[in-house]
Formats: structure tokens, C-alpha cells, sequence
């Protein structure tokens, strides 16, 4: 009898399969990415997502807390024994009538789910409760990643929880100052290679492969099972209502590749009956999926995308020495490793990319902050990636919008004061200077 729970290669060439004890960040046999697949057929799982809802009556059992594991029949690739857990995925899904205006959207339509609220900060938990509970299945000492920021706060997080070692591999220069804060005060060990994510990425894929250590960056297929769940909450905060539209700033594409498995899944077991439609949205500084996808119409079609197409582009991004840049740090990378199951989820979810600019970005994040809970710039990319998606007739103002807002306010102050300070911005907000004198403070006051 097959495996009730497996890893497979997504090369249909190749199709390998391994057993979900095994660590690999990549296929063994051709290098491509692994899917974690289930039996459902053999597996138990809830027939209404709305059974749920009955786990959060017995939240002292920490499992049943975790807004990732309250889900766990949908990604059960591991024993209750061995799932970590830090509180994850305590998120809010807001209405926001306010942001919905600013894009152009009917009131009522536009909801903005908060993954800012996770312990670290950012989405990034979902995915690492995931993977650590895998590396404890397998037994790993020492684990590592490269990250633009929020993987390493994450890693760090989880490393500490399980006791296990953690190497975080950061660009010098590119890593807002809250996350940088957050890796070093979790007990990381940091190494700051000068270089960017993708220089980073090289570098840790090879001490990961020579030292035998366990790899946390989004290659790793069990991250991704954790990351399906943001998806399930925000069909919970619609009282189990599917959305039109899911929107969310694409990076090295781990989050927008989970969602589109995870409404697959939810279709294929009757769950949900329509797949939501997918924008990811790009910052035009590092626009690779959007130049392959909008521009050069890369497809995923009959389970794969044509190699030479993306070779060629590499290859054009190496002849030119080009380097991504973008004020969203957190999606400031040219070579996105998950870029073939983004194009599988855009297929499945019948998405669509855009880019938009760090200007564009910059105003969109200053919006969520005066009238919702606040984000960082990579996060707002979804509301510009929306409000031009408005502006462009391709979202209806009465279809039903949920934006990722993928990290807290806080990981990036510098470039919120930044913004604030300068004169002229649509929404800044500039402290007033006034002389310590009561009369004076009043007339400021008064305007
Ligand atoms: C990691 C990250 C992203 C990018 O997500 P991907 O899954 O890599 O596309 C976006 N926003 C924030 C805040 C992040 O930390
Ligand atoms: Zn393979």
C-alpha cells in the first residue's frame, strides 16, 4: 500500500516521490522542488471547514490555540508529538472601509488580514511552526536560512522554542533594523555576507548540503503546508465564504505557491466549491514574475513551465549584473525559488501579477497605518497592487478583496519616519517643532 503522506518531485519528468522522514531541499534525483501530498482518500478529514470552528472551545490545548494547527487535519504530515508551536497565526482579518475608498472599492469589500499579529511579527511563522515540527520529526540539531529580514526572526524564534541551533544568512545593508533586532536578540548566529537575498540563497543551499543542516527558507515543502492556513483563516473571517480576490506581494513566491495548494486541496475535498482568483503583486525594483508572467506570458501548462524561457532571463540578469531594488525590502529579490509553484498556483487560480513602484508602495502603507493596524512597505505593496488592479477595471469594486499584509508595522520604522518627515507626501504626518512655552504649544495646537 502507498504512503498515506509523501514528498513528491513537481518535475513531471521525474515525479521521484520520498518519505515525509526525509530532508531534502531539493529533489535528490533532478534538483527540482517537492510538493508534501497526501492520501485524502485514507486520511481523515473534516467534511465542512466549519468544524473548525468547534476548536476554539478547547483552546487551553496549545494545538487547538495555534491558528495553524487548529487546522491540522489539512496538512497532516506529522504526529501531534512532534508539532512546535509558538501561539502562531493569532491573525485579524479587518474590514476596512477606509483602504476599500483609497482603492477605489465599494464599502464592505476590502479586508486586510493582519499576519503582522504572529509572534515574530510576520506571515513567516505560519510557515516555520511548520517546518521546525518537521525538522523534530527528522531529528535536526542545527538549522539555517538566508533571508531578507523576517525568515530570520522567525528561524530564530522557532530555533530557540525547539533548542535547536540556528545560522540566519542576511545581505549586508538590506535588512531593516526590527528584524536585524529580532534575530540577534533570539540568539542567532548572524552572518551578514556582503551581497544581496540571492547571493545569500546560493550560499546557505551550500553550507546547508556540506554540513548536513536543516534548510528553513521557502524551498523547504513543509513551510508551505504551514503557510495554507493564513488562507484558511481568511475564509473562516468570512464565515467560510470564499473571497473573489486574494492579493498578496510576491517575494521569493512561498506564500502565493501555498495559497493556490491550498484552494486546490480545498477543492479537491469538497471544502469550498470555487477557487478565489490570485493577484501577486511585484515591486517594480524586483519584477521578475511580472516580466516573466504579464510580459513574456510564461505559463504553467500540462504541469510544467518552459525552463529555457526563465534560463534565458537568469542568464540576461547575470550578463547585466542586475540587482534588485526596492524600499520592500522583504520582496527585494530577483530569482524567486519557488517561482515554478507560483506559476502552478496562478493556473489554478486564474491570477494575475503586477508591479508597482516603491512610490506607489510607500503611500499605499501609509494609509493602512492612518486607518488600520499599520504594515510594513512589503506588505503594502498588496494595496497599490489592488488599487491599480481597480484602477484598471480588472477587480470590480463590488468583488470581495482580502490583502495579505505579510508583517508588522514596526519591523521597518526607518523608512515610516522617513516618509513622515518629508514635506509633500500625500499622507505624511510631520511632528511640529515648538519652544517649550505654553502659549506657543496653544497656538500650534489650535492651528
Ligand atoms: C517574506 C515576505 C514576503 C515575501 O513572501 P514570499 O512568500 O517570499 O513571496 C512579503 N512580505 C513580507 C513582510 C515578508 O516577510
Ligand atoms: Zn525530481
Amino acid at each position: 500500500m502507498s504512503e498515506l503522506r509523501y514528498q513528491r518531485c513537481i518535475n513531471p519528468d521525474c515525479g521521484a516521490t520520498f518519505g515525509v522522514g526525509e530532508s531534502h531541499f531539493a529533489c535528490p534525483k533532478c534538483g527540482d522542488l517537492l510538493d508534501v501530498c497526501y492520501d485524502w482518500d485514507r486520511l481523515e478529514v473534516p467534511d465542512s471547514l466549519s468544524w473548525f470552528g468547534k476548536r476554539w472551545a478547547t483552546r487551553n490545548n496549545p494545538l487547538d490555540f495555534s491558528g495553524v494547527w487548529r487546522f491540522r487535519e489539512l496538512l497532516p504530515f506529522c504526529g501531534d508529538e512532534h508539532r512546535v508551536t509558538v501561539g502562531e497565526g493569532q491573525t485579524i482579518l479587518q474590514r476596512n472601509d477606509e483602504v476599500a475608498k483609497y482603492v477605489g472599492s465599494n464599502a464592505g469589500r476590502v479586508h486586510l488580514e493582519y499576519e503582522g499579529c504572529n509572534p515574530s511579527g510576520s506571515f513567516k511563522d505560519n510557515g516555520m511552526t511548520a517546518a521546525f515540527s518537521h525538522a523534530m520529526m527528522v531529528g535536526a540539531k542545527h538549522c539555517a536560512c538566508a533571508s531578507t529580514g523576517n525568515t530570520s526572526a522567525s528561524v530564530a524564534l522557532y530555533a530557540h522554542a525547539c533548542g535547536m541551533k540556528c545560522t540566519v544568512f542576511i545581505g549586508s545593508g538590506r535588512i531593516a533594523f526590527g528584524k536585524l533586532s529580532q534575530a540577534l536578540d533570539y540568539g542567532a548566529q548572524t552572518i551578514q555576507i556582503v551581497g544581496d537575498f540571492d547571493d545569500c540563497m546560493r550560499r546557505v543551499k551550500e553550507v546547508c548540503k556540506d554540513l548536513g543542516l536543516y534548510l528553513v527558507n521557502s524551498l523547504n515543502p513543509f513551510r508551505l503546508e504551514g503557510q495554507k492556513t493564513i488562507m484558511y483563516r481568511i475564509l473562516e473571517g468570512l464565515g467560510w465564504q470564499v473571497p473573489d480576490w486574494i492579493v498578496v506581494p510576491g517575494g521569493n513566491l512561498g506564500n502565493s505557491s501555498a495559497f493556490g495548494k491550498a484552494f486546490y486541496e480545498l477543492k479537491q475535498l469538497g471544502l469550498i466549491d470555487r477557487i478565489p482568483r490570485l493577484a501577486v503583486i511585484n515591486a517594480t525594483g524586483a519584477n521578475t514574475l511580472y516580466d516573466l508572467y504579464e510580459k513574456k506570458g510564461l505559463r504553467f501548462v500540462a504541469d510544467r513551465i518552459d525552463g529555457k524561457e526563465v534560463d534565458a532571463y537568469y542568464g540576461r540578469l547575470n550578463e547585466t549584473g542586475y540587482r534588485p531594488h526596492t524600499v520592500a525590502t522583504a520582496i527585494e529579490i530577483s530569482r524567486p525559488v519557488n517561482l515554478t509553484k507560483c506559476l502552478r498556483a496562478l493556473a489554478i487560480c486564474d491570477g494575475v501579477v503586477r508591479e508597482v513602484s516603491d512610490e506607489d508602495i510607500i503611500d499605499a502603507k501609509a494609509v493602512v497605518g492612518r486607518y488600520g493596524l499599520g504594515c510594513e512597505p512589503a506588505s503594502a505593496a498588496s494595496i497599490a497592487g489592488l488599487k491599480l488592479l481597480r484602477t484598471e477595471g480588472v477587480i470590480g469594486a463590488d468583488e470581495t478583496v482580502a490583502c495579505v499584509l505579510t508583517g508588522h508595522q514596526l519591523k521597518d520604522p526607518k523608512v515610516t519616519v522617513d516618509y513622515h518627515m518629508e514635506k509633500g507626501r500625500e499622507f505624511s504626518n510631520k511632528p511640529v517643532e515648538v519652544a517649550n512655552d505654553i502659549e506657543q504649544i496653544i497656538r500650534v495646537m489650535k492651528g
